[in-house]
């Protein structure tokens, strides 16, 4: 199994969409890229929508030569109802529209699925499902929550099986702090995962409680699953201070002898956040004009 993250946070732009090639088939997970609107009080900047237009190229390269489109739920990081065509004869396995899904989300997902038209090949709802593709299995958890509350609605998580390893695409999990998020993750027991790590600005609400019940779950994956590569990103890394905030699972993954480290790290490159550097990036601006 190849495994390539496409488009993510410490890539540079918002998304975390990922190609899975197989002997059976490739999938395409979530295809779709954005940016923050708003960033400490700033549109996104120049560099930044450059990096998402080489994206979405790099996006649909990887989708003609996909089977299988999967999107694990409605924010449009994770689908582009601006691109319908792009699933022209693909299978589309969808998070489902109909059973827990939050309004603002069944309403988008509801105008995407008028836009594919017949343009897909078969359009099913995936949440708890297992689909066969040759030699290949692809398992969808039950609806769970997006983050540590419902307040954002609900997710798919992913995994996909052949012969040699399992892989895990968390979706938008926001570092698996709750009980069925994790479930899903031990009981599929990757080789490698794709996590959505917790904001943690966000995550110390409640008095830092969902980050820690995060840090105690990611220490469980580590230990108890057969996890060799440990991809978190997205949530996770928009911040630069990423790595202080729960030291302690880079510090359990290396006893472990376990690759845990961002998308950028896993292809070999640097981190570049460009959006959690954003107000450094037009302060250069500034400094050049002068
Ligand atoms: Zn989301
Ligand atoms: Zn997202």
């Amino acid at each position: 199994m190849k495994i390539i993250p496409i488009s993510a946070d410490s890539l540079g732009t918002r998304s975390m969409a990922t190609f899975v090639e197989t002997k059976d088939c490739n999938i395409f997970i979530d295809p779709s890229v954005r940016l923050a609107p708003k960033r400490f009080g700033l549109p996104p900047h120049k560099i930044e929508k450059e990096r998402k237009r080489e994206h979405w190229k790099e996006i649909k390269e990887c989708v003609r030569k996909s089977d299988v489109l999967i999107v694990t739920h409605y924010h449009f990081d994770h689908h582009n109802p601006d691109a319908p065509s792009i699933y022209r004869r693909k299978t589309a396995l969808l998070k489902d529209y109909q059973n827990k899904i939050n309004r603002n989300q069944q309403m988008r997902a509801k105008r995407f699925i008028r836009k594919l038209g017949d343009y897909p090949k078969e359009i099913l709802p995936a949440d708890g499902k297992t689909f066969e593709f040759g030699r290949t299995l692809i398992e969808f958890s039950k609806p769970v929550p997006h983050g540590p509350t419902l307040r954002m609605g609900w997710v798919v998580e992913v995994a996909v099986t052949d012969e040699e390893q399992t892989f895990v695409h968390t979706s938008d999990i926001q570092g698996a702090s709750v009980k069925s998020q994790l479930e899903f993750i031990l009981k599929s027991n990757p080789r490698t995962i794709l996590m959505d790590g917790p904001f943690s600005v966000l995550m110390m609400a409640d008095q830092g409680r969902p980050l820690k019940s995060s840090e105690r779950n990611i220490i469980k994956i580590i230990r108890k699953t057969d996890v060799k590569d440990f991809l978190i990103d997205h949530h996770f890394v928009r911040e630069e201070e990423y790595r202080d905030r729960i030291p302690k699972i880079f510090e359990v993954a290396k006893e472990e002898v376990v690759n845990l480290q961002t998308c950028a790290g896993y292809l070999g490159r640097k981190d570049d956040l460009l959006e959690a550097k954003r107000k450094k990036l037009y302060k250069a601006d500034e400094e050049r004009k002068r």
